[in-house]
């Protein structure tokens, strides 16, 4: 059976000689607007490029992006109770903690803050719930009788650290519409959605850093030493000092937060002789960031300050894969839902996920993954992709774990296997004019929500960003160069 496929917003494929002009004049527009990152190959911090983008914007059902819009709240709520709740991050990541080091030292961090008091109660969650659409359907017709390429959304995951793309988002929107109405496509830019992640995102910061409510106190972003993805961070920062020019925004990478700042008696953070009022990490979420125990040590300090953390530790912890797969065992939603609508809204959107624990279900999806490992997703406690396994690979892991520990820390996932889409990706240095390939998209939808454990100040959803790959690609990073930019245009099917 053919894999089935959206429609494309223009007939494809154009001819030869527009696409050799729209392109031209689509990347210097993307120089000049900031859809741009730096060359991990020949690294220069002086010289922005292109970023990978696909030239038109690829279609989505309008349904199904709307439903995804009006969950995401819903979501940001459950990963905030999920994240209050003590017991069940602990029971859910005890088998993981024995063998993932990495995990464990950001567990330990969390349980010697709980231990000493939390000193700054509210926490700033800003996520994104990467979704894809499914194109398997038990059923090939929707409930109106039409025939649909796809069946519904499900979800990748959802991020609760450095959730990227808050200015790269909007900004595929932006460099799109440009190129379709250089092509006289004007009429149809009304079918891409607005896009205001980047202002909305930022308010979440402003939010919190109103609610610290220290005059002259900082917001810190906490940055890897190389940042490649400088444009995306960047914009975030000038866009908070253009809506509130009395907050200084400072970058550090957790190096130089652990040599340069200090906690005084009130457990301020102080940086520059200033409190940080906000954390926001766009660093920290893998191994790699902590090269040394001085970034275990400093961001064990900011977890003890009062500064409000973006996320605070145990956002980050609800933010597992072994989070996810746990909410996915019957019951799991309800406790923190109750049983009502919203449970069964969003356990429709959880796809297959299996833990690999040593009891009686681990060993079912452990012998079912070995059987049909191309179903399959295999997912270390890990962020920032590039971690998973896929296909022969997942058997190969599985036969190797089979008897040790190793493979508590990961969880089994379901292949979702979205419809496919033509679209033409520009890359940095590939040949021009692109090929018309095969494409597959994930789409992220960004939420914010401000609270403690007892009182949510603040919960909404604050716009999306989409990603688009080869349809025989794994895995769709764009900064790993891997996945392109791209933004919805919504259809009605
Ligand atoms: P990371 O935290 O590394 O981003 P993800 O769970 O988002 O991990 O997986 C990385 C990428 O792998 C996703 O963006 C997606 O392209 C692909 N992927 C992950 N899970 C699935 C799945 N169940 N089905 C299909 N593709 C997946
Ligand atoms: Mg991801």
């Amino acid at each position: 059976m053919s894999q089935a496929r959206l429609a494309s917003c223009v007939p494809l494929p154009l001819e030869n000689k527009v696409l050799v002009n729209v392109i031209e004049k689509a990347k210097d527009w993307a120089l000049m607007h900031g859809v741009g990152m730096r060359d991990r190959k020949h690294f220069n911090k002086d010289v922005i490029q292109i970023a990978p983008f696909v030239l038109l914007p690829s279609p989505f059902p309008r349904t199904e992006f709307m439903k995804a819009v009006e969950l995401q709240p819903v979501l940001n709520e459950l990963m905030h109770k999920v994240a209050h709740d003590d017991q069940f991050l602990e029971q859910t990541l005890q088998n993981a903690l024995q063998v993932d080091e990495f995990t464990k030292n950001l567990y330990d961090i969390w349980v010697k803050v709980r231990n000493e008091g939390i000193t700054q109660p509210i926490s700033l969650g800003m996520l994104r719930s990467d979704i894809m659409l499914e194109s398997r359907c038990p059923h090939t017709e929707n409930k109106c009788g039409k025939h649909t390429p796809y069946c519904s959304w499900k979800q990748v995951e959802i991020n609760s650290i450095a959730s990227g793309f808050g200015h790269l988002g909007p900004v595929s929107r932006e460099i799109q519409s440009y190129i379709l109405r250089s092509m006289g496509y004007g009429d149809i830019i009304k079918n891409m959605p607005e896009n205001r992640a980047l202002s909305g995102l930022c308010a979440g910061i402003i939010e919190a850093y109103d609610l610290f409510g220290v005059p002259d106190s900082l917001v810190l972003f906490v940055v890897e030493e190389v940042s490649y993805n400088i444009c995306d961070q960047r914009f975030h920062e000038f866009h908070i000092t253009e809506a509130r020019p009395d907050i200084m925004v400072i970058r550090k990478t957790l190096c130089e937060i652990y040599e340069e700042t200090e906690l005084n008696d009130k457990k301020q953070l102080l940086l520059e002789g200033k409190p940080v009022a906000v954390v926001y990490y766009r660093s920290g979420y893998e191994p790699a960031q902590y090269p040394s125990s001085r970034e275990w040590d400093a961001r064990l300090r900011v977890e003890r300050s009062s500064a409000i953390k973006c996320p605070s530790i145990h956002y980050q912890l609800a933010g597992t894969k072994k989070v996810q797969q746990a909410l996915a065992i019957p019951g799991a939603l309800e406790k923190f839902m109750g049983a009502g609508a919203s449970s069964g809204r969003v356990r429709d959107i959880f796809t297959g996920l299996y833990s690999l624990d040593f009891d009686e279900a681990g060993e079912r999806a452990l012998e079912m993954a070995i059987a049909d490992a191309e179903r399959f997703v295999l997912k270390p406690q890990r962020e920032g992709g590039g971690n998973n396994l896929y296909g022969e690979d997942v058997r190969e892991a599985l036969l190797r774990m089979r008897h040790s520990r190793e493979r508590a820390a990961y969880i089994l996932m379901e292949r979702i296997l979205p419809p496919l889409v033509s679209g033409y990706v520009v890359r940095p240095g590939a040949p021009v004019p692109p090929p018309l390939t095969d494409l597959v998209s994930e789409l992220g939808i960004f939420g914010v929500i401000i609270g403690t454990k007892d009182k949510i100040y603040s919960n909404r959803q604050v716009g999306h960003m989409l990603r688009t790959k080869l349809a025989d690609a794994n895995e769709g990073g764009v900064a790993a160069g891997l996945g392109a930019l791209d933004s919805p245009y919504l259809l009605d099917m």
